[in-house]
């Protein structure tokens, strides 16, 4: 026989797959000795069955619920439908990842004509009981019967009006039992059918939809945008109902052990007094926040306060814990690892680590790619911000910043969204259903709920920029209500979630945020890293920003990167359409000056870290005119005429030029070119260092190379130019000259190439494409199609090719060392800061690789993880 139903006191936390992360957590906790109120789980496996069947709950099933039910009436000497203790339960879905909001919950079931009279007599309190039993009916008919929530609310809204109240607790007795009338004529309209009385049928029906929810489009998009798989299926709890909307000293709430937004020290978290569940969650009261409690039930928050340290030393980990208390006693309802931003994760894992809690192997592992990359989101720029005022102000809900167009639904942010627009989604508060809109919005706005509303915990998992709770923001149909403004369809607004402000226009955003955090992990991954991380990058700001987020070095700059801005491309255009060696050295002699100052800047950003250039590499039709009208402004502006322009650009197309005169092919042609770029290296290198106190040994590289002979004439006559340079300096500059490996026949003839070059550097990007034969330029079409074949796994551009580029790599690296056992090997091609490619890479015996700058965080720390 299957056991289909465990009681909490059957579980642990091991068994998350099996009984859902609520339910192992709340057996966890019931074996801790924790007050969980009592109850009991039907299994995921039970709801693979129950789907699989046809949407029946089998006899066996059914039996051993009746049985667990029966057990749970004895251990809370309460019965189902009782006239004296009736026993009244909650069901809630729990899955084995956590989905918030996406399934089901149903409270106060066992409630029916007669035990909500009980109820009211044993509570001596008759506007509770009813309150209670509305609940159910409008939570059973909206969740179990599929009716529209508005329309139990609309009556909710409407009673209000008549009696012109605010707040669903000034409702007295009377008018929840009018509304309980006027709700159970909603189920006989809406489903022919009265409003079930018997508790049994109504746990069945409960349990039923509850499993019917794993298929619901809601939890569906969820699993799709988290990538959880459609196999797992949910599990049901049914636990004792305990109630926080007793009186005064009864309420209820959700903490987190520690701050989810910032990482922070300390319980942090919203609470309602006098209310129920949902209440907290869904926005409809604004909750205050949990440090007041220690006023309110000051035993009880101590109580609270220890409880979360201990479930945090026990999971080690930040826990989000929900509470209920029942006339001052406190029960401990779930507790799960909670969701936080990226920038919390690195604080709270780095606390951990520091308080003990965690080893290092286990924070060096805990950290996941997604929290390094939302890390690393954008921020205004200060100085821009300090001259604006917001219109608007909330709870600063998930960090970051954003501009966009306010669209108010879902539905139209998507469409909007679609037609290329950015998005922020405005709204009076999320559900659900929203979940599309907020996957596509830059930010999302609500004008109630807390920071543990819907809106606020979705935008954090999601990483999106949120401000929730704005009191001033009133929402119509087709436009916002701020005071005397309004925000219209398209609006553009500018959203800080990490100060909770909202601003009209668009701000300028800055792209690095807090990356202090950053900074103690870097040392920590070193120390497991087996080789370097250095970033490809030229231009000042890049490189500062790959120092800022851990680079080792520079592994390459590319020189013709440098030559993009208008006044230098002619420079350079004058340079590749000189006619003779005259007006080359001409232009070379302005160029020196330019490059030297590009080196110096270099130099300087990097601040004294390895610093490789790559010479010219310039597939030359990137920088010729396209067509005749460029043609004639190339020649206006070079004081030429348009037919010597246009002969000369001719004479230079190639059919291929990927594969033209690239690299030192160049070299070999006009070694003018190369020598500039020598001595400018070694004379910015000496003036930096004398300036700054910089040792810096430059590290040339020279691209293309498929000889050594080839390499070796490069070489000399850059190395002529190059003493030639030194001799005006008393000081000696130590630098290397290499070469990228980065087509096939280098790889097959690097023992002859490494007696010549002092280190390799392997560009895959180009290697890839010819070990291939596949175009780096044309490649998409026919990738996406391999990929949809089945033929190729991974664009082989973007994860290293292990059988093809990686073998042809092997044999470089084999026959190099071979020549040179010491010869320093790095990879400048993109794909190598693949997670993937790492987990190749980190087998070979290579020094480094190289990668643009925000890729460098992730890069190492999987490298770190390697390691451990
Ligand atoms: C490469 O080919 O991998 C490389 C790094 O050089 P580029 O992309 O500039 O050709
Ligand atoms: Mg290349």
């Amino acid at each position: 026989m299957t056991q289909w139903v465990y009681l909490f006191s059957e579980g642990s936390k091991e068994q998350k797959g099996l009984l859902g992360g609520k339910g192992a957590n709340l057996a966890e906790m019931t074996k801790l000795g924790l007050p969980v109120p009592t109850g009991f789980t039907v299994t995921t496996d039970a709801c693979l069955c129950y789907l699989n069947q046809g949407n029946v709950l089998t006899e066996e099933m059914k039996g051993q619920i009746i049985q667990a039910v029966d057990q749970l009436a004895e251990k809370t000497q309460k019965a189902f439908g009782d006239a004296e203790n009736p026993l009244l339960v909650s069901v809630r879905s729990g899955s084995k990842f956590s989905m918030p909001g996406m399934m089901d919950t149903v409270l106060n079931l066992g409630l029916n004509d007669q035990t909500v009279e009980t109820l009211a007599r044993n509570s001596q309190n008759e506007r509770f009981a009813y309150d209670c039993y509305r609940r159910l009916l409008q939570m059973f008919g909206d969740v179990v019967m599929g009716i529209d929530n508005q329309k139990f609310e609309s009556r909710i809204t409407a009673l209000k009006k008549v009696h012109q109240l605010e707040f669903d607790n000034e409702l007295t007795a009377e008018h929840w039992k009018q509304i309980v009338t006027e709700y159970k004529e909603i189920y006989r309209q809406n489903i022919q059918r009265e409003f079930p009385q018997d508790p049994i049928e109504q746990l069945y029906l409960a349990i039923e939809a509850v499993f019917g929810s794993w298929n619901n489009q809601r939890a569906k998009t969820y699993r799709r945008l988290h990538d959880i798989s459609d196999d797992l299926g949910t599990a049901v709890n049914i636990q004792e109902m305990v109630f926080g909307n007793f009186g005064e000293t009864s309420g209820t709430g959700v903490v987190f052990s520690r701050n989810p937004s910032t990482g922070e020290p300390g319980l942090f978290g919203e609470y309602l007094i006098n209310a129920q569940g949902e209440d907290v969650v869904a926005g409809v009261r604004t909750p205050k926040p949990i440090q007041t409690l220690a006023d309110d039930l000051p035993e009880q928050y101590q109580q609270l306060k220890t409880i979360c340290e201990n479930l945090e030393k026990h999971y080690k980990d930040m826990q989000d814990v929900e509470f209920t208390i029942e006339r001052e006693k406190l029960f401990i309802l779930q507790t799960r690892n909670g969701k936080r931003t990226s920038k919390a994760t690195i604080t709270i894992l780095l606390d951990m680590f520091n308080e003990g809690l965690i080893t290092e192997d286990e924070l060096v592992m805990r950290l996941e790619a997604k929290d390094l990359e939302a890390s690393l989101h954008p921020s205004f720029q200060e100085e821009t911000l300090k001259n604006r005022v917001p219109f608007l102000t909330g709870l600063a809900a998930s960090p970051g910043a954003a501009v966009g167009a306010a669209y108010f639904t879902a539905d139209s942010a998507t469409l909007a969204k679609a037609r290329g627009e950015k998005v922020i989604l405005v709204r009076e508060e999320t559900s659900p259903e929203d979940i599309e809109g907020i996957a596509v919005s830059e930010a999302v706005v609500t004008a109630r709920g807390g920071m543990t509303s819907h809106a606020a915990v979705v935008a954090r998992g999601m990483g999106i920029c949120s401000v929730v709770g704005c009191e001033a923001l009133t929402m119509e149909e087709d436009q916002g209500i701020v005071g005397g403004e309004t925000i219209q369809e398209g609006t553009i607004l500018s959203v800080d979630g990490t100060t909770g402000s909202v601003y009209f226009g668009e701000i300028s955003l800055e792209e690095l945020s807090n990356t202090v955090a950053l900074d103690d992990l870097h040392e920590i991954w070193d120390r497991h890293a087996k080789f370097q991380v250095r970033a490809n990058a030229e231009t000042p700001k890049d490189i500062e920003t790959a120092m800022a987020l851990g680079a080792t070095g520079i592994g390459l700059a590319r020189t013709e990167h440098m030559f993009f801005e208008k006044s230098r491309l002619l420079q350079f255009r004058r340079l590749i359409l000189a006619d003779s060696l005259n007006e080359r050295l001409e232009v070379l002699k302005h160029l020196k000056q330019v490059q030297k100052d590009d080196f110096k800047f270099i130099y300087q950003a990097a601040q004294g870290k390895a610093t490789t250039i790559r010479l010219l590499d310039p597939p030359l039709h990137e920088f010729l005119p396209k067509n005749n009208d460029e043609c004639r402004e190339v020649a206006k502006d070079l004081g030429k005429t348009f037919n010597e322009v246009k002969r000369k650009t001719d004479n230079l197309a190639e059919t291929n030029p990927m594969l033209g005169f690239r690299g030192l092919r160049l070299g070999v042609a006009y070694p003018e070119i190369y020598q500039m770029q020598g001595e400018a290296i070694i004379e910015a290198a000496y003036e930096v260092m004398n300036e700054q106190g910089y040792e810096i040994q430059p590290e040339i590289m020279i691209p293309f190379t498929i000889d050594a002979e080839e390499f070796a004439r490069v070489r000399e006559s850059i190395e002529t130019a190059i003493q030639t340079s030194l001799a005006q300096y008393e000081q000696e500059i130590n630098y290397q000259i290499g070469t990228m490996i980065e087509i096939p026949r280098a790889c097959l003839v690097a023992d002859q190439i490494a007696k010549y070059a002092d280190f390799f550097s392997f560009g895959t990007n180009d290697l890839t494409q010819m070990v291939l034969g596949l175009s780096r330029d044309d490649s998409p079409r026919i990738v996406t199609q391999y990929l949809e074949a089945g033929i190729m796994q991974d664009d082989p551009f973007q994860v290293l090719d292990e059988d093809g580029v990686g073998a042809m790599m092997k044999i470089a690296i084999e026959k190099g060392r071979q020549v040179k056992p010491d010869l320093k090997i790095g990879i400048c091609g993109e794909a190598a800061a693949h997670p993937k490619s790492i987990a190749f890479l980190n087998q070979l015996p290579i020094n480094y690789i190289s990668c643009s700058p925000f890729r460098i965080p992730q890069a190492k720390m999987t490298l770190a993880q390697h390691g451990v």
